[in-house]
């Protein structure tokens, strides 16, 4: 069984003869969330990462292990080997078309139910812990769009010079339309200052019309175990809920192009198709377009959220409240009759 009073490990990386303290982690968070820090700290790709003295029975542990089934001595200092060089030239000169997204298609069912209670507790940790630095208050009668950046708002493989080139058609546009309804949050799995950054290289921090209430990043997911997929880090939205009672499954939205993502309220997910090869796909890319579209919609004449099902965004009309002004004009247009003698 899984130990909820876990204690912290300090770990720090050691990379071309440099020391790089990362944050402190929990045993029950993986090591795909390690690499995420390491990336953090050194800029070096989880998928570039050798960690030479991170083990289980001898070989280089997988990405779904956790901490705890590694056994890592406290203040280990972790060997890695990667190089950044190496994944720039590639990227210039290899195109990404194969590269294959093991997306999971997963219901509401598949999580554990008997973990569940496991899962309240390290949600609630977060709502305890995490530090959310507020960039613009929640505003009154609002609903909440979280929305993800890399391949949703941002294609952050493709080898482009600028922010604009790697932006997604109409992001702007799409962001000052939501903002009409919705408080607007940012959840990236990964560190904060990538966060910041990228929010820069877009305009969307400094644009005049539309506000991003926070950003969150990758300290605020949680590991869940599945039966059937193992170990995987995701996006709990409670811990926002926690945190701001006046947002709820009836009235918040989230855009991820990885379903995975929000195993924990699927409900309140919607699985963007993902924003891929920013240099080929400019011209056609509509999805924020329609996706503006929805979400006016939705705010306008969807009561409560938990109703809806994403999976049919595109084919969600909404009641037309125009029908009885439609029957109204047509009573005025029609000629009185003429009265009976
Ligand atoms: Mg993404």
């Amino acid at each position: 069984m899984c130990d909820i009073n876990d204690n912290p490990l300090k770990l720090s990386v050691k990379w071309n003869g440099k020391e790089y303290e990362i944050p402190e982690f929990s045993p029950s968070d993986s090591v795909a969330m390690l690499k995420i820090a390491i990336e953090n700290a050194t800029g070096v790709r989880p998928e570039r990462q050798k960690l030479l003295n991170v083990k289980f029975q001898g070989k280089v542990a997988t990405d779904n292990f956790t901490l705890s089934e590694l056994n890592l001595k406290p203040n280990l200092k972790i060997m890695m080997m990667g190089s950044l060089e190496e994944a720039i030239e590639e990227a210039r000169t290899k195109p990404e078309v194969d590269e294959v997204v093991n997306d999971l298609d997963i219901e509401e069912e598949e999580v554990d139910v008997e973990n569940q209670e496991i899962y309240l507790a390290k949600i609630n940790k977060r709502v305890r812990d995490y530090k959310i630095t507020m960039l613009n208050e929640p505003r009154p009668g609002k609903k909440l769009l979280v929305l993800d950046i890399d391949y949703t708002l941002f294609d952050h493989r493709s080898v482009a010079e600028t922010g604009y080139e790697l932006m997604r058609p109409f992001l702007h546009e799409f962001l000052t339309s939501a903002y009409e309804d919705y408080d607007i949050v940012i959840w990236s799995a990964t560190g904060m200052k990538w966060i910041e950054e990228k929010m820069r290289l877009l305009g969307v921090s400094t644009h005049q019309d539309y506000k991003i209430m926070f950003y969150l990043d990758y300290l605020a997911m949680i590991t869940v175990h599945t039966a059937k997929y193992g170990t995987i880090d995701v996006k709990p939205l409670g811990v926002i809920w926690g945190k701001f009672p006046q947002y709820s499954s009836k009235n918040t939205i989230m855009f991820d192009d990885i379903r995975r993502n929000f195993i924990m309220n699927p409900r309140s997910g919607l699985k963007i198709r993902p924003f891929r090869q920013a240099h080929l796909n400019r011209d056609r890319d509509q999805e924020l377009l329609h996706l503006s579209t929805y979400l006016r919609d939705i705010a306008h004449h969807c009561q409560d959220f938990d109703t809806l099902n994403h999976k049919k965004w595109e084919k969600y009309k909404p009641e037309k409240k125009s029908q009885q002004a439609g029957s109204k004009r047509k009573a005025e247009d029609s000629t009185p009759s003429t009265p009976k003698e």
